[in-house]
């Protein structure tokens, strides 16, 4: 198993440019490790739609890579965007299923599955080409180059321990946070 906050520690040192995108109980922790305009938490009312919004930024913007930190209780929300990500091989876009088998920041109560659905096989049925379990430590350092990077749309789904991460509250407000994200990748008018 993995520790989410040394998963998130190692991505922050080898991130360059990338769009990081954050939910649930990965936010907080990311946020800690980088909160500039190019991190988008993705935390309010939002739950499930964070592969779909990295989808449409991917594509609007294909010169930049676009990493989604999902949750599998996220991912459970909207399993139909799996098969919307696997149409678009060619997105510049990593989504990464933190699978902790847990809804964390409500006090970690199991997921429908929990212990028993395989995500990578979720995705992989979905069409996703792509796909990597990360379940021990030289797994996800050899694995990390390929989220960072590509070529194109990957998968990874990291197997971590769960913690204890309360609800997360951005510094900034998501008005603020869209406007930041949108000005950073952007070209200048
Ligand atoms: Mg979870």
């Amino acid at each position: 198993m993995l520790d989410k906050y040394l998963c998130l520690e190692k991505l922050a040192r080898h991130r360059r440019d990338q769009v990081v995108v954050s939910t649930m109980s990965v936010a907080s922790p990311w946020a800690r490790q980088s909160d500039g305009p190019l991190d988008f938490a993705m935390v309010e009312s939002s739950m499930g739609q964070a592969p779909a919004f990295g989808l449409g930024l991917a594509l609007a913007r294909p010169e930049r890579r676009v990493i989604v930190l999902n949750g599998d209780g996220s991912m459970l929300m909207s399993l139909g965007s799996l098969v919307t990500l696997s149409q678009r091989p060619d997105a510049n876009l990593g989504l990464v299923i933190v699978a902790n088998g847990t809804y964390e920041v409500t006090g970690n109560q199991p997921i429908p599955g929990s212990g028993q659905v395989d995500f990578g096989t979720l995705a992989r049925g979905a069409g996703c080409a792509n796909v990597a379990r990360v379940s021990d430590n030289d797994a996800f350092d050899a694995a990390l180059p390929r989220l960072l990077s590509g070529p194109g749309l990957c998968v990874q789904v990291w197997q971590v321990e769960p913690a204890n991460e309360p609800v997360p509250r951005p510094v900034y407000y998501i008005r603020e946070r869209t406007r930041r994200l949108r000005a950073a990748v952007n070209p200048a008018p």
